[in-house]
């Protein structure tokens, strides 16, 4: 999920670079000296010594392929067919993330360089084809059977959570003819919507708007100019671009509501109600649960509001403008200097702050950040991939680290999905349990952001410092109700689409604003926020996602808040969780774990009083 907009003040012991809009800016090497030679990957050492020994990992890949494939037809004989499946499909998974992961790292790097990145998608294409029928088999299991099975070979307990997975989709699956329809039939059906959005905009030319003596481009170039210093030039490029967005609405609508309409289709088969709720069961998320999370963070809308006036006051001040308008809202703040770090000390910045997370963790943090093992990659330069990544437990990988504490927070998130991978091959042998909803993954990730934050507003001794951090973690926290609403929009178009509601991409405009009313008077004030909904390619691209980025982010708040509370009692807990790996639905880890339950009508109190405590300490 997007790494929280981190943008902060001097810290102690790093560089400062000059205010926004004073002289020009001090230069700043983030990587001074040998860094730039030394926050590179060593494929070698944590990867391959050559190619003989990658090509012996896709051999053994195929072979074990080849043994699952042998299985066919007799997958559920015996207790003991059953296990010696499962322990050779967990082996596979665990070479063939290391495969990806290099295919993901050396092209990366080197962008001209898709060898093994395409190697290993046609490894995967055969690995799924011939194993494909574990699925469709496996059905053929049930309770009873299941029971007998783990009196006969207890160790399968080991795998319970992916049994009762499939005997939980047991009542959604249809017969093996149609299900292989479907499957031929996927790509037809799924593939052409996000390809008509991604047209939609491709062939369309957007207007240029002039600004700081360049001529930038409004779809291309909006953030930049939503935070020109010219407050025409930015109202220009906001009415211009909204205005393009409503103009090829049509197209992207008709393929949006075509994508829903296939898909609830399908999920109706299956005996959902809607898709949505498909993608909800999917992730061991009820809409119940759902309704009560949205209810508690609606409740609070006048906490919103109080934020939101907050924050317009300081712009109106800063900008000496009568009223700030939504053009103005990307506007940093006035003579906020920007913090700088080098590459090591991001760092030791990094491991000092997740340093309460435990000696385990602290150590194999220690192995990924410590730039002498080679597990980072972080310089710039040409053919480079775009982003920032982890994949696994190996590496991690950023464009261009250009040492804001913005790159930093980016570091702690990546690194967190890093060592949640080592974690749970630590405790479990294998990364096969590393495999959870999204929500949970991501919750762990972006709970280092906070952390970060923490450790910043503990140890930083300039008060300047700790106001900006403050603000920061402000922003961070009432990101919960824009993201809550971009949420509630796919989820009402869903049941509006069902209902036959919705018909075409005006249906949408409608649901859009209505959402957005309901959270923010933005919405009121600007006619043109009805096609909103344009500017989130995930209801095309990941349709039924976009909630995991709510639950995440309130869980890691939830974390934030139990930590506080329990600074060395929490981090045991949530670690222990981390560690387990997924052997049980995630809404089960998380009570088990740490009493946090997703149906409490209550759940998210204490943490709205912390974020209310944030907002009373907000600088004025
Ligand atoms: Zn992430």
């Amino acid at each position: 999920m997007g790494h929280g907009a981190f943008v902060a003040a001097a810290v102690l012991g790093c560089a400062v670079a000059a205010a926004a809009g004073q002289t020009a800016p001090t230069p700043f090497d983030p990587l001074p000296g040998a860094q730039r030679e030394r926050y590179r990957m060593d494929f070698r050492k944590n990867f391959y010594a050559d190619d003989a020994s990658w090509r012996a990992d896709v051999e053994r890949a195929k072979a074990l392929a080849g043994e699952v494939e042998a299985r066919r037809g007799h997958l559920l004989e015996s207790a003991a067919s059953l296990l010696d499946v499962l322990d050779r499909l967990r082996d596979s998974e665990d070479l063939l993330l290391k495969l990806y992961a290099y295919g993901e790292f050396t092209s990366a790097v080197d962008t001209r360089n898709r060898r093994y990145l395409e190697a290993y998608e046609v490894l995967r294409a055969e690995f799924d084809a011939k194993t494909s029928f574990f699925k469709v088999e496996l059905r053929g299991l049930d309770a009873a059977r299941l029971e007998a099975f783990l009196k006969a070979a207890p160790r399968l307990a080991g795998y319970r959570f992916t049994l009762d997975d499939t005997l939980r989709w047991a009542p959604h699956t249809l017969s093996e003819k149609e299900e292989s329809l479907l499957a031929s039939l996927g790509p037809s059906l799924e593939g052409w919507p996000p390809a008509l959005f991604q047209l939609d905009f491709d062939r369309t030319a957007f207007p240029q708007v002039a600004a700081s003596g360049k001529t930038l481009d409004v779809h291309r170039d909006y953030e930049t100019l939503l935070r020109d210093p010219d407050r025409s030039v930015r109202e220009r490029a906001f009415r211009a671009y909204y205005k393009s967005l409503r103009e090829i609405s049509d197209v992207a609508g008709f393929a949006l509501l075509k994508g829903m309409q296939a898909r609830n289709a399908e999920a109706a088969l299956r005996g959902f109600p809607t898709y949505y709720h498909q993608a909800l069961f999917d992730a061991y998320l009820s809409r119940p649960e759902l309704d009560n999370l949205y209810g508690q963070i609606e409740a609070q809308l006048p906490l919103y509001r109080e934020y939101q006036e907050l924050r317009a006051a300081r712009l109106q001040r800063d900008l000496g403008v009568p009223r700030a308008e939504i053009w103005d809202q990307e506007m940093p703040p006035a003579g906020a200097p920007q913090p700088r770090f080098t590459g090591d000390e991001a760092c030791r910045l990094g491991i000092a702050a997740l340093s309460p997370l435990g000696p385990e963790y602290a150590r194999e943090l220690n192995r990924l950040l410590d730039p002498a093992n080679g597990r980072l990659d972080i310089a710039g330069g040409p053919n480079r991939g775009q982003g920032a990544f982890c994949e696994g437990n190996f590496a991690y990988f950023m464009d261009n680290y250009q040492g804001y504490l913005n790159d930093v927070a980016t570091l702690v998130h990546e690194s967190g999905h890093a060592i949640h991978h080592q974690l749970v091959l630590n405790h479990r042998g294998s990364l096969y349990y590393s495999y959870g909803p999204a929500y949970m993954t991501e919750s762990f990730a972006t709970f280092n952001e906070w952390l970060l934050r923490d450790h910043l507003l503990r140890t930083a001794k300039d008060a300047a410092l700790k106001r900006a951090v403050r603000n920061e973690s402000l922003n961070e926290m009432m990101l919960l109700w824009e993201i809550a609403r971009r949420a509630k929009f796919e989820m009402v178009a869903y049941d509006r689409v069902g209902a036959g509601q919705i018909t075409d991409a005006r249906g949408f405009d409608q649901a859009c604003e209505e959402v957005g009313r309901s959270y923010d008077p933005a919405f009121d004030r600007y006619l043109e926020l009805e096609v909103h909904w344009m500017r989130k390619h995930h209801y095309w691209t990941v349709p039924g996602y976009y909630f995991n980025y709510v639950v995440a982010h309130m869980l890691a708040l939830k974390y934030y808040q139990l930590y506080q509370a329990d600074p060395a009692g929490f981090s045991k807990r949530y670690t222990a969780m981390m560690a387990q790996g997924f052997d049980r639905p995630a809404a089960a880890l998380l009570k088990d774990f740490l009493k946090i339950d997703l149906r409490d009508p209550r759940l998210l109190e204490g943490t709205f009083a912390m974020m209310r405590a944030e907002l009373a300490r907000a600088p004025k």
